[in-house]
């Protein structure tokens, strides 16, 4: 196996990825706040997590993986102001906060199953770990890195020295002005809350007795607990998209190391978001918000969404549109009808001249492992995952390769991939449809109305009708 090369937001560099326990990586990403659903921008981050996972079980690693469940404390501002997330829900749909937590909880895990994201070792939720994070909290009050005002307790951030490496230089004054402006009684505009018990937005639903008084936690030290609880003060790589870079990671990173006294992670991984057409990134609180259930009430497979994030590399930006989701729900059609002819292949045992072949044989093993190891290569170099797809496309269009080959090597890319092309499915659409149905979106563009019409009586033919939507097509099965 090739080395593991891995890109890390700390040092900005590609670095050879070294494990702290040889044969075992610890990953923490951290997870979605649950007051309503995720996005499809929110999912990319945990495809790049289960991707990222699913290459080091490929590299033969025991995998410790956690995602957390944010259900407290993450208010409207990752700088600690606005109302909490949580209540924002509750008061929206007139539910308790601890129904709307459960709710978009499993919602969330459902998308995870739709996207053949693995269920991760340890799902914990923040309400369970109050405890942990009090622990911490008051280890940091004993090191002398807090300070309490308006009732809240805060980190101190001038007390940590390295506070803006992660992000790579200390913002604009500007820029920070504006979080002191809100809330004055920080001492430095970057100083975060680390407990509540003073919350302007009157009555909060949840609340825990600490030796601070009543109140709750600040969502960064919830992160640090979960991910110390369950993989050690001292582990592998921590992921979340890059909106995390400068606030919430680097806050984690200032309260654990200043509580332990030492480095807490290895290597911080970052995706890029997912924007809507026009840059604009796709975000809860605004109306471009997509859901998994929108592409799938639109007909697409949840693993065509995920063709597509993989498309993409997990560091570069990725806008969003129907045309390329049509793309990449054509691409995996293609792959599976490809390999639905090559299991037919094999079951009519097509091909014995080749097989009976020695010197062939020999140039054949050659081929598949040549396949094998650059696969590997493209995969180990920090998720190249463009170009690992397209290690896929040569290796299934190789003229010397036989069918059973294809279909072990797919076995094993896929299970990197999770893009599962060797499921039996009656319903994928053949290639002659996808094709006609984009000859007839040529024509429709063309205004050629009456070769539009042709296509369209060919589809039927075959079985499909044809809907047209604002500027993409759906296939139906008639
Ligand atoms: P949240 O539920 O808002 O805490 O976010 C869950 C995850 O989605 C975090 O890792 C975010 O960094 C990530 N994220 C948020 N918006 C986007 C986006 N538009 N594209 C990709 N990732 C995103
Ligand atoms: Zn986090």
């Amino acid at each position: 196996m090739s080395e593991i090369k891995l890109y890390s937001t700390l040092t900005k560099t590609i670095e050879t990825f070294k494990p702290i326990k040889t044969g075992e990586v610890g990953v923490y990403s951290c997870g979605p706040t649950v007051y309503n659903f995720a996005h499809i921008g929110n999912l990319r981050a945990y495809v790049f997590a289960d991707t990222l996972r699913r290459m080091f079980e490929f590299n033969n690693y025991k995998v410790n993986q956690v995602i957390n469940i944010t259900d407290v404390g993450h208010l409207s501002s990752d700088a600690d102001e606005g109302e909490d997330k949580l209540e924002k829900g509750a008061k929206r749909e007139h539910k308790t906060v601890w129904e709307i937590a459960e709710f978009y909880t499993n919602a969330f895990k459902a998308d995870l199953l739709a996207l053949n994201i693995e269920i991760p070792e340890k799902m914990p939720k923040a309400t369970d770990n109050i405890d942990e994070m009090i622990e911490i909290v008051k280890v940091l009050e004993t090191k002398g890195f807090t300070y309490s005002a308006g009732g809240n307790i805060y980190f101190d951030t001038a007390k940590f020295p390295n506070y803006y490496n992660l992000q790579g230089a200390k913002p604009k004054d500007q820029d920070l002005s504006a979080r002191v402006e809100l809330d004055q009684n920080k001492k430095h505009p970057t100083d975060f809350v680390l407990w509540f018990t003073q919350h302007k937005y009157g009555e909060h639903a949840m609340l825990w007795d600490s030796p601070w008084g009543k109140g709750f936690p600040g969502w960064h030290i919830e992160c640090s607990a979960m991910a110390t609880k369950y993989l050690g003060e001292h582990f592998d790589i921590h992921t979340g998209g890059i909106d995390h870079i400068s606030v919430h990671h680097t806050n984690e990173i200032a309260q654990s190391e200043g509580a332990f006294g030492h480095k807490w992670v290895n290597c911080w991984m970052h995706n890029n978001f997912v924007n809507v057409k026009d840059g604009e990134k796709m975000a809860k609180s605004s109306d471009n918000f997509l859901r998994l259930q929108t592409l799938i009430d639109a007909d697409y497979d949840p693993l065509d969404y995920r063709y597509y994030l993989l498309g993409g590399h997990y560091r570069s930006v990725m806008n969003f549109s129907y045309e390329a989701l049509d793309g990449a729900r054509n691409a995996r059609n293609r792959l599976k009808n490809m390999l639905s002819g090559l299991k037919n292949e094999v079951a009519e045992g097509k091909d014995p001249i080749l097989r009976s072949e020695l010197r062939r044989a020999q140039q054949e093993a050659d081929v598949n492992d040549k396949y094998f190891q650059l696969f590997t290569e493209k995969i180990n170099d920090d998720l190249n995952t463009p170009e690992a797809l397209a290690v896929l496309w040569s290796m299934l269009g190789d003229k010397v390769l036989l069918p059973e080959s294809k279909i072990e090597l797919t076995k094993k890319f896929d299970d990197v991939l999770g893009l599962k092309l060797l499921d039996n499915e009656t319903d994928a659409i053949p290639e002659k449809v996808t094709g006609l149905a984009q000859k007839r979106q040529v024509a429709r563009q063309n205004k050629d109305w009456s070769e539009s019409d042709k296509l369209r009586e060919e589809l039927a033919n075959l079985g499909y009708e044809i809907l047209d939507r604002e500027d993409r097509y759906e296939l139906k099965k008639k």
